[in-house]
């Protein structure tokens, strides 16, 4: 059985404990253990969309995430649980899978439908939501390293985005990709392993890389 227990980020953002674990679910039900104390500023409007009559394609364009966390030391990793010393993006003593709202999200946080019949030059709100899955507490490991109840554990969370995302208005899954370390890939490092994100926007992609 999975347990699931929503909570909101200092900044609004919506964070999902899932727990294999009633014990570890109590302490997420806790609302003074796992209280964000960071104060985070407000979220950013979204980026915008720029339609490509030449390809048919809507290209995205997130200035805002220049200043996004890039590799930082481990004392500092924003995926790790929360200690004194490093209030990270989830603020309780463990975990064992969480999902949260990206705070640099290439998509999002507002939700609506691209044009429907774009023409050259037409722009749009870069609508859509940017979630990052933490496999594990872990700093260090990877998918293959969990066990068969940790991983069946990240494949609940999985669905249970895809059905509470595919809800929303305009939203189709449009990409997804897992990160591991300094080597990540397809188009961004994270500071640990066992980290997926999956990002959702009115396009209509489905796409699954593994680093
Ligand atoms: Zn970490």
């Amino acid at each position: 059985m999975t347990y699931i227990t929503p909570t909101r980020l200092s900044d609004g953002r919506e964070l999902i404990y899932f727990d294999e674990h009633e014990a570890s679910a109590d302490l997420h039900r806790d609302a003074d253990t796992v209280q964000d104390d960071r104060a985070l500023p407000p979220r950013g409007p979204a980026g915008s969309a720029r339609y490509d009559a030449l390809t048919d394609e809507w290209i995205t364009v997130a200035a805002h995430r220049q200043s996004r966390t890039h590799l930082p030391p481990a004392d500092q990793c924003p995926l790790c649980p929360t200690t004194p010393e490093n209030l990270s993006e989830v603020p309780a003593p463990d975990y064992e899978v969480v999902v949260f709202e990206n705070r640099f999200p290439s998509f999002g946080p507002e939700l609506g439908e691209l044009p429907t019949a774009p023409e050259w030059g037409t722009t749009s709100m870069a609508y859509g939501r940017c979630e990052v899955v933490a496999f594990d507490s872990a700093h260090d490991g990877s998918f293959g390293s969990l066990g068969f109840e940790r991983a069946r554990t990240v494949v609940e969370a999985w669905a249970h985005r895809t059905q509470a995302l595919s809800a929303l208005p305009g939203m189709t899954p449009e990409s997804a990709w897992s990160s591991r370390g300094s080597i990540s890939v397809p188009s961004s490092r994270s500071p640990r392993a066992g980290r997926s994100r999956c990002t959702w926007s009115p396009t209509a992609r489905w796409l699954i890389s593994r680093a």
